[in-house]
């Protein structure tokens, strides 16, 4: 505050502000616009204003605040609006907009004259409360009489089209009593309560006036009639009452000039003269995640207006701003010592307090320009101020700069986001700005959106959807939690509950828990335990699986720590639960048998050791997001066996793998093949064929020479999987389905008019697999209709694809699987074979044989 007070940044000004009359303190607009507006019915008043020299003659206004009536200074009529002079049975002529006449009037009326907004300006009225001595001090002082202003907001929508200005009351009416040189009419002090000069209003409070008011308003002439009007009102987000609007002095931090340029051409002598530039400095020095915090913050540093960085309020942080009662001078205290030394009385009081109230305020210093002593302005400072020093105030700028120097700035922030553009991050950017001498406060800022309950809305303990955290912990257990947490997009809104817990239980720690009991079962039946030395199998089919996996678990390290380094949990677990799907469901399904056999060659030697390695490495990555599971692991599979390794998996470095040394070749090869599988699986499953039943031949169509290849190499991978008695590879789509094309009739039509029903013939008679290939490579369709080449995009046609006779065919990533579902006797009599095999093995194990 010294620093911007040494700049001529500080000031005290008026202002008109939401006011909480219950806490008996301002709300600041950044509050508002995050929490504050609830829908409420209030009862609204339509009221004559007489003209002044004309007979009978009144505006007609409108107004949601009755209590605000008192204040009222003048009329605001749009210039541009049409306004009508309306004959009314009442005896009256009314004046309001056109547009507004049906909604506001009742009973009989003509009317009788138009003219635009423009016409009434500056025509004088008589207020409705020109009888109170505040009303007529303010007038008197201004000379000033109530009249009528032309303002570009008035709307007919809502209302007469005629606003009620009192600038006492009313952010938007003190702004216009700026521009139109209006007297502004006080009436609330901090509890909301009249003060002298409102006569019979004097000691009311604003929200329980309404009715009186329009008692007094009738006895006087004024009131036309009133109606309940339901709108959307800013509330206190803290106690729930309504606000008022009121007039206060307070304390302001200029942002500085908004120049009209680009901010690339705002001038060095320009940026130091306007804070919120120097700001904008610091938000580009950090990495914003999401990628739109970053949008965000600049948009609100070109939008905000001066901060106010006081509060009415005792308990707080005192602000250091001495306010001199005799000469209007204001000085701000920057430290301790500087207090002490200007001290003139008080210093022994507060001497040996933290510098808050009551003791600071017994300190009195001279005033620097009279002499006269001076004490603390009554304000502390708005919360936030204390939350953006943080990076400062604790780690020692002041006692100790070399240390804090090797800290600052923080390497990550992190909070939810909503409201904080405009309150802690902001706060955090604009104090580093000023005490670092233009060093943001941190290098990244990590925010993530609100949490809700499962059922899409807040929690409450009301509304029995709310849980505590260690309940939670206990039933849904910390790690599941931390999986659910981790594996949210921090920019969507968390929903939180136990059937999302089992979820994501279900999806990921009981298959990873599965795994690693598996393994620790059979290495306890086969005694076996490792010894550092890698085996290597016989079957090279085995040997090529082994490979793979290690390569899967290298490539998922260096995916997982590339997602890390930019903070994007999300996709971290995204690999991860990747990963255990091949582990899983590929390389374990597919290596049981090597535990299941009982001699203890070479190849189960290999196996074992490649799950170890695999289980010890995976544990290690997932270890940050899953402590207590993995360390369990850990303590298992490896203190167990190895009393010299590190005590906690969390001793461990985060594993890292080599990009180059990667077998990239292996890993797309069994990519394609578990694609393949399971397109094939799949197939089988669209014609409702169960997967025991062996069928003749799966054709598999794949894009490059390298992929059949692959597929070829794999073939036994693939009968096995698909059960199937044969795999063959065709290098044409076309032969597994047939393609037909339809015109996109909702682009077309549009597009061709007339000439589409013969577009659709062309289109129709190209080769269908030719041109299903290339509208799938991105490629454009060439037609010629009559005279003219037209184009067709993939947006443009539909291609539907249908299987051949005799087969079922699924197609994804550029692989079409086609399945031969033809049952002849000999495949169902298979079929029945192993339905008998698997029964047996069930029975045998019901039994409890070996
Ligand atoms: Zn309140
Ligand atoms: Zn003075």
């Amino acid at each position: 505050l010294k620093k911007c007070f040494d700049k001529g940044w500080v000031y005290k000004g008026r202002d008109v502000m939401p006011w909480c009359a219950r806490c008996g303190t301002g709300i600041s607009q950044h509050e508002i616009v995050t929490e504050g507006y609830q829908e409420v019915t209030h009862e609204s008043v339509f009221v004559r204003f007489p003209l002044v020299g004309r007979d009978n003659e009144a505006l007609l206004v409108w107004t949601t605040t009755p209590w605000t009536l008192s204040s009222n200074v003048a009329a605001a009529v749009g210039p541009e609006l049409t306004y009508v002079k309306v004959q009314h049975e009442d005896g009256w002529t009314y004046y309001l907009a056109e547009e507004a006449a049906k909604q506001s009037l009742i009973g009989k009326w003509e009317v009788v004259d138009k003219m635009p907004g423009e016409a009434l300006v500056g025509w004088e009225y008589v207020g409705p409360y020109d009888e109170l001595p505040a009303v007529q001090k303010a007038f008197a002082e201004a000379g000033y009489t109530h009249r009528v202003i032309p303002w570009k907001e008035v709307g007919a929508d809502e209302g007469t089209g005629i606003v009620h200005i009192a600038p006492g009351c009313g952010a938007e009416d003190f702004e216009l009593s700026k521009e139109n040189d209006l007297p502004v009419v006080a009436p609330l002090d901090e509890n909301g309560i009249y003060i002298d000069g409102f006569e019979w209003l004097v000691g009311r409070s604003a929200h329980d006036v309404a009715h009186d008011v329009f008692e007094d308003l009738n006895k006087k002439g004024f009131y036309y009639r009133k109606q309940r009007y339901a709108h959307r009102y800013p509330h206190c987000w803290r106690c729930g009452n309504e606000l008022v609007y009121r007039l206060v002095d307070e304390w302001f931090i200029n942002m500085g000039e908004l120049y009209d340029k680009p901010r690339e051409e705002v001038t060095p002598e320009e940026k130091a003269r306007s804070f919120r530039y120097q700001i904008m400095d610091a938000v580009d020095q950090a990495n914003w995640y999401p990628s739109f915090g970053y949008d965000r913050e600049m948009d609100w540093l070109r939008n905000m207006h001066d901060w106010m960085i006081s509060k009415k309020r005792y308990y707080g942080l005192a602000l250091p701003i001495y306010e001199c009662r005799e000469c209007g001078h204001f000085h701000v205290v920057g430290s301790r010592d500087e207090l002490k030394e200007r001290a003139v009385e008080g210093w022994e009081e507060f001497d040996g307090h933290t510098p808050h109230r009551p003791y600071v305020d017994a300190v009195k210093i001279a005033c620097p320009n009279c002499g006269k002593p001076v004490e603390r302005i009554k304000d502390v400072g708005n919360p936030w101020l204390d939350a953006g020093i943080v990076g400062i105030s604790t780690m020692h700028y002041s006692t100790e700069p070399e240390y804090w120097r090797k800290w600052y700035p923080a390497d990550w922030v992190s909070e939810s986001f909503p409201g904080q553009f405009r309150n802690w991050f902001y706060s955090l950017l604009a104090q580093s700005t000023l005490m670092a001498d233009g060093v943001g406060p941190f290098k990244n800022l990590f925010g993530y959106s609100t949490l809700y309950a499962e059922d899409g809305r807040e929690m409450h303990k009301s509304w029995g959807n709310m849980i505590e955290f260690n309940e939670a912990a206990e039933i849904m257990g910390a790690d599941t939690m931390r999986w659910l947490y981790a594996s949210c997009k921090p920019e969507q809104n968390l929903r939180f509950g136990y059937h999302v817990g089992d979820e994501t239980r279900r999806r990921f720690i009981i298959p990873l828990w599965n795994v690693y009991a598996f393994f620790v079962n059979y290495a306890q039946l086969d005694g076996w335990l490792p010894n550092g030395e890698t085996a290597v199998s016989d079957n090279p089919a085995h040997a090529q699986l082994d490979k793979w996996i290690v390569e899967r678990l290298n490539e998922t390290t260096l995916a997982v720590r590339e997602a890390l380094n930019v903070f994007d949990s999300e996709r971290a677990t995204q690999h991860l639960e990747a990963f255990l799907d091949d582990l899983s469901n590929w390389y374990v399904r597919r290596s049981r048998r090597r535990f299941w056999k009982s001699e203890a060659d070479a190849d189960k030697a290999a196996a074992y050791a490649t799950l170890y390695h695999v289980l010890v490495e995976f544990i290690k990555l997932l270890a940050p997001f899953i402590p207590f599971i993995t360390e369990e692991m850990y303590q298992n599979l490896v203190r167990s066996v190895d009393e010299n390794a590190p005590t906690s998996v969390h001793h461990h470095l985060y594993p890292q793998a080599d990009p180059d040394a990667l077998d990239r070749r292996l890993l797309d090869k069994m990519r394609l093949a578990i694609t393949t599988a399971s397109l094939g699986r799949a197939a089988r499953s669209s014609a409702d064929i169960k997967l025991r039943q062996p069928l003749a031949k799966a054709r598999v169509n794949v894009g490059s020479q390298q992929e059949q290849d692959d597929l070829l190499e794999l073939a036994d991978v693939l009968t096995e999987e698909i059960n199937v008695k044969e795999i063959e590879v065709v290098s044409e789509v076309g032969e597994l389905v047939n393609y037909k094309l339809l015109p996109n009739n909702r682009v077309l039509g549009p597009k061709f008019g007339k000439l589409f029903p013969q577009v659709r013939k062309a289109l129709m008679a190209l080769d269908a697999a030719e041109a299903a290939r290339k509208l799938q490579a991105g490629e454009s369709l060439t037609l010629t209709v009559g005279d003219e080449t037209v184009s067709l995009s993939g947006d443009d046609v539909l291609v539907q694809t249908e299987s051949l006779g005799g087969t079922a065919v699924a197609s994804d990533k550029g692989v079409t699987v086609a399945v031969d579902i033809e049952l002849t006797p000999e495949l169902i009599q298979e079929g029945y074979a192993r339905d008998v095999v698997r029964m047996v093995n069930n029975l045998r194990k019901e039994a409890g044989l070996e």
